[in-house]
């Protein structure tokens, strides 16, 4: 039943029920966790071809380079022309890096504090500067930003990706504004993917030359329908908007092969291209390129990499079935919850009631069910309607993600009831 229209009788009845549902819950010494996007073993398993290659007497590249050595700051060509493919880059404006895009991220960050971009006038750092972050978004991008007390501006997350009308007005107006977090496939958490439009207009926008939009396509190919969208030539756009340096493309096979034994990458024009490998062959005399190579031989191609990933769906897509399947069953009539329906990447956003968020956690964590801190998803985790939760399906294995599903479909209900007491009696 809608909990909306219950009058205050019908929801202290409800409330006790759920309680005591609660109690049961609590008395089951569970221990589970919903916290963190990461692969399941058997996900990992998928890749574990890659722990024999290259092979005994496979090093050299197609060029000849032996990858033993050291040097190639580009990385490896073959694995830049499969992944150029996937993430709608030049190869020759791609570029294999280390085993972590984040880092990128950060890098690239820290290089415009210290030294500015291309288009820099001075350093970033020469004054207070700020960010736009599409929320809900992504916690570790936001944590790149605070850790070095840049500003956050959080903007509005619509169905077809940012507001860009409030991102336009915003950097119309304001220089200081330097940079923009996107997932633009399969957003984190919400699923969004953006659209033409919305993509469009973020490269022709209005704003300070060294502007610059974190394309992170970390889940360009990771899909839970037929098929990944094609991803946007969004280096060409942004130069055909005038804007050449505009947009840091940015991508990992950390939920492809292994999380955190990988290979990331990063795309933009050539001149940020020079900027950054100059910046970074000072910190590093190449990237790990047997890592690279190994990668390339495993897949072969993009189809290669297309097809593994069909593979990782078959894995996933049951388990988001699954969790799509509880909230429906135990949230729907309540109309107290409302959530994602994710056609790929890593979770479900569910946002509660109004001002329950927090609670719902807290109730779940006392009954031994971890999931991601309250207000994760925002800048300096402030969720201005306590009402974000993060989903993470993919680590757990079925049976656990069934009880725990249940288990926070219980919680969440239990704080609605708890929330609207409240405001009945206020
Ligand atoms: N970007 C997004 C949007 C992510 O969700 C993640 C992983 N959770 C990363 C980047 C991290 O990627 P990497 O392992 O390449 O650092």
């Amino acid at each position: 039943m809608n909990f909306h229209s219950m009058s205050a009788d019908q929801l202290q009845a409800t409330q006790q029920d759920l309680r005591k549902l609660y109690d049961e819950l609590r008395s089951a010494g569970l221990s589970l966790d919903l916290t963190r996007g990461k692969p399941a073993p058997e996900q990992l398993d998928l890749s574990n071809g890659l722990l024999s290659l290259p092979g005994a007497d496979d090093f050299r590249d197609a060029a000849g380079t032996d990858t033993r050595n050291y040097g190639g700051i580009t990385g490896l060509p073959e694995i830049r022309a499969i992944f150029g493919e996937l993430l709608g880059v030049d190869p020759a404006n791609l570029i294999a890096a280390g085993n972590s895009s984040l880092e990128l991220m950060h890098d690239l960050t820290t290089f415009g504090l210290l030294a500015g971009t291309p288009d820099s006038a001075q350093p970033w750092s020469a004054g207070p500067i700020k960010f736009l972050c599409p929320a809900p978004g992504y916690d570790r991008h936001f944590a790149i930003t605070e850790s070095y007390g840049i500003e956050m501006i959080p903007v509005p997350m619509l169905p077809n990706g940012p507001d860009v009308d409030a991102c336009a007005a915003l950097t119309a107006r304001d220089p200081s504004i330097k940079g923009l977090w996107a997932v633009p496939t399969y957003s984190n958490p919400t699923g969004v993917t953006f659209s033409e439009d919305v993509t469009r207009a973020l490269l022709e926008m209005p704003a300070a030359d060294d502007f610059r939009i974190y394309w992170d396509n970390a889940y360009a190919v990771h899909t839970l329908v037929d098929a990944a969208p094609t991803p946007f030539p969004v280096i060409d756009w942004a130069a055909e908007a005038g804007n050449p340096n505009r947009v840091y493309v940015l991508g990992s096979t950390s939920k492809i092969t292994f999380a955190g034994a990988g290979v990331a990458f990063f795309g933009s024009s050539a001149e940020n291209i020079e900027w950054y490998t100059k910046r970074a062959s000072v910190t590093t005399i190449g990237p790990d390129k047997v890592n690279q190579l190994r990668h390339a031989r495993f897949f072969g191609d993009a189809d290669g990499v297309r097809a593994h990933m069909a593979r990782h769906r078959e894995i996933l897509a049951p388990k988001f079935r699954l969790v799509l399947d509880i909230l429906d069953d135990r949230l729907a009539d309540s109309k107290v919850a409302a959530w994602s329906q994710p056609e790929g990447g890593y979770f479900i956003n569910l946002d509660v009631l109004d001002g329950a968020a927090r609670r719902t956690i807290e109730l779940a964590k006392e009954a031994g069910i971890a999931l991601t801190g309250a207000g994760s998803a925002y800048p300096y985790k402030n969720d201005p309607l306590d009402r974000n939760i993060r989903l993470a399906p993919t680590f757990p294995a079925t049976e656990d993600l069934r009880t725990a599903m249940d288990g926070v479909a219980t919680c969440v209900l239990l704080a609605a009831t708890e929330t609207l007491s409240a405001s009945h009696e206020s």
